[in-house]
């Protein structure tokens, strides 16, 4: 009998962490599913964030000629090479 009792408490066990394998599984799947969504939201962020530096590029004009430049630095040279001479 107490053999049997054993078995059965171990047939639980077994069968407890069967259960508590496919729960963790689920929850690992869940948050594989929450880390593509993050991505996909931090690349739409990306985006918005590239076009926002685009519209930055438009700030630095050349006066001169009207050509577009990311940075103030790259306009002056374009300013100085081109212009100032
Ligand atoms: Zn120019």
């Amino acid at each position: 009998m107490t053999t049997q009792i054993q078995q059965k408490k171990f047939y639980f066990e077994a069968l407890k962490f069967y259960y508590l394998n496919i729960i963790l599984y689920n929850q690992v799947d869940q948050v594989k599913m929450e880390i593509e969504n993050m991505k996909i939201q931090f690349e739409e962020l990306n985006k918005k964030k590239r076009r926002k530096n685009s519209e930055i590029k438009k700030l630095h004009v050349c006066q001169h000629c009207l050509k577009t430049y990311g940075t103030y630095g790259a306009k002056y040279k374009h300013i100085k090479i081109k212009h100032q001479e």
